[in-house]
């Protein structure tokens, strides 16, 4: 955060000096351009003025505007010094306040303590003070303190000793260093800053926050959605998947879960349930005399007139072209043949088609054991011995006829 500003002796600048001659002094001044520095040799002598010798640097084109150095605080001046008594070294900033007769301006002073040989000598532009014998040479001066706002001179001056003596000064160079903000202010700016940054950083998270927020309810509702269709169309495919296409009953798929329930009641709670399978018989006559949409029509009645007849609780099932099955929950033999015989009966005297009478078979078997295979042969067998005993009839299976082969 520092910055600089450099004169240096090598910077070719047309140093000149100035000495007690003007006050009617007798001093003598000399000056010496070497490699890297400007020695002011000088004379001083006694005479009726203050003697001096000095170097004159410029640090502005006399015609134009002066240094401000109101951003700088500190200055080091590379000096050699010789002399043959002891001195001092007084460093002037000359601040150009317009005043007639007055090229030299507002004598800024500091003074050194030089050592002989090369050095640095570090001053703080705040401790100048303006000398009193400038504020009295000026009384129209209201302001008696330091300006620094239009330098057009460093000027270095031998020192207050009045014995005579050689004085050798030489010019090295002069760096002024500044802080382009100074500490308290870059505090009060960093507090700002962060400050700024605390709520520019506050409100961007809260923004973000909101976006990802709304963000997120819009996956949720999106998700939601997409759920309820799915679960739609999981619902729908699943009841496709159970049921029969042309009836709407269950299907061997939609069996399955119906079996898997009636035997694990009859496993636990010796639940008795029974098993109806029903042929309608010589239905291919049906299709070969009225075509098989009449076939199709008349399975639609007849599983739509079955569902009617049985209880909530048996299941229709599609079990095969024209053969059903009826699974009646918690109901014995005697109930199911009983079902059995009544549907026979309301079948045959209902025109479930408008073309011809049907007629059905059925075989009945009570769940006596969870092995569901023998259940279905069972029935079966006895669905068989319907249609052997002309049709049109319920026969009730028994234990003989799990080793009966029926020929469908
Ligand atoms: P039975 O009394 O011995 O049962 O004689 P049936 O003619 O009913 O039996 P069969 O097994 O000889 O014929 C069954 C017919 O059912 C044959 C088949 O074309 C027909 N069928 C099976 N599924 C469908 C279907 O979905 N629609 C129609 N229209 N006909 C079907
Ligand atoms: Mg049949
Ligand atoms: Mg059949």
């Amino acid at each position: 955060m520092n910055y600089r500003y450099l004169v240096s002796a090598a910077s070719d600048l047309p140093i000149s000096m100035l000495n007690d001659e003007f006050n009617g002094g007798v001093s003598i001044a000399s000056l010496e351009a070497q490699s890297n520095k400007i020695v002011l040799n000088c004379q001083i002598k006694k005479s009726s003025t203050f003697p001096f010798c000095s170097l004159m640097i410029p640090l502005a084109d006399a015609s134009k505007q002066g240094l401000d150095l109101s951003r700088f605080d500190r200055m080091k001046l590379t000096l050699e010094f010789k002399s043959t008594e002891p001195d001092t070294i007084l460093v002037y900033l000359l601040n150009d306040e317009g005043r007639a007769g007055n090229i030299h301006g507002r004598a800024n002073m500091h003074t050194l303590a030089p050592v002989t040989g090369i050095a640095d000598y570090e001053m703080n532009l705040a401790g100048f003070n303006l000398p009193s014998w400038w504020i009295f040479a000026h009384p129209e001066a209201t302001y008696a303190g330091l300006r620094f706002d239009n330098i057009k001179y460093l000027q270095i001056s031998t020192g207050d000793n009045t014995l005579e003596r050689l004085v050798n000064i030489g010019f090295i160079q002069m760096e002024l260093t500044g802080k382009w903000i100074a500490a308290k202010d870059l505090y009060l700016v960093l507090v700002i800053f962060w400050l700024v940054f605390s709520v520019v950083h506050a409100i961007y998270n809260l923004n973000k926050l909101h976006q990802e927020n709304k963000q997120a309810r819009k996956r949720e509702a999106d998700l939601a959605q997409i759920n309820k269709f799915l679960s739609i169309e999981k619902e729908k495919y699943e009841s496709m998947a159970k049921h029969d296409a042309l009836t709407g009953c269950l299907n061997r798929t939609g069996l399955r879960d119906v079996l898997t329930r009636v035997i694990d009641l009859y496993i636990r709670k010796n639940n008795i349930s029974s098993l109806i399978l029903l042929d309608i018989d010589h239905f291919k006559r049906i299709n070969d005399l009225f075509g098989h949409a009449e076939g199709d029509a008349v399975l639609i009645e007849l599983s739509r007139f079955i569902q009617k007849h049985i209880r909530e609780d048996d299941y229709l099932v599609r079990w095969g072209g024209e053969e059903f099955a009826i699974i009646c929950c918690n109901t014995s033999a005697k109930g199911a043949v009983g079902l059995a015989e009544n549907l026979r009966a309301l079948i045959a005297g209902h025109k479930l088609s408008s073309k011809t009478a049907i007629t059905c078979s059925f075989g009945v078997a009570e769940l006596n054991s969870s092995k569901v295979n023998d259940w279905f042969k069972r029935a079966d067998v006895a669905l068989y011995l319907a249609k052997a005993n002309g049709r049109n009839g319920v026969v009730l299976a028994n234990e003989s006829h799990l080793s009966h082969n029926t020929p469908h």
